[in-house]
């Protein structure tokens, strides 16, 4: 499975808010791939062939999943994620991509309606409150966050392996 590493310029130029982020952008990358290389080792998530992954800052959130008509995958992540939030939320994105690939989860526009309208497992899930509480019980948030079990022994070997290359800062 294929992916690709990017993030925004405003990262690397270290413009504003970002100056602080600016040298900590390569030990994120390598985290992500890390994280990346894991899930692909062990087979734990089936996700989108040449998925994007892009670390920016976003607000209010750790991460977002986008998939568009053409199956192009793409996951944005919070630069400000802290490593173990980070680890979590790639495999939560990650698992969103599997069910958008297997067709659990759809989206469809319906044209009399004039709205998108959500298939989960082939049933229509069409009450979607703003409320935070309803959006986490939606049947594909469920899932994902079940992925996120995986976490704390991908963190466990990242700082095994960050300590064998003695950068490991106490
Ligand atoms: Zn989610």
């Amino acid at each position: 499975m294929n992916y690709t590493i990017t993030h925004s310029t405003s990262i690397v130029n270290g413009v504003g808010n970002y100056k602080k982020y600016k040298n900590g952008i390569a030990d994120r990358v390598k985290l992500i791939h890390f994280t990346m290389n894991y899930i692909i080792k062990h087979n734990l998530i089936d996700f989108c062939d040449n998925i994007n992954i892009h670390v920016k800052p976003i607000k209010k959130f750790y991460g977002l999943y986008y998939h568009d008509i053409h199956d192009r995958a793409r996951v944005e992540l919070n630069v400000r994620n802290a490593t173990s939030t980070m680890i979590r939320t790639i495999l939560h994105e990650l698992k969103h991509s599997e069910q958008y690939k297997q067709d659990r989860l759809k989206v469809i526009y319906d044209y009399k309606r004039k709205s998108w309208i959500d298939f989960w497992e082939g049933n229509e899930v069409s009450d979607r409150s703003k409320k935070y509480e309803d959006y986490r019980n939606l049947p594909w948030e469920i899932d994902a966050r079940t992925t996120e079990k995986y976490a704390p022994q991908i963190l466990a070997e990242y700082i095994v392996e960050i300590s064998k290359n003695k950068e490991l800062v106490i």
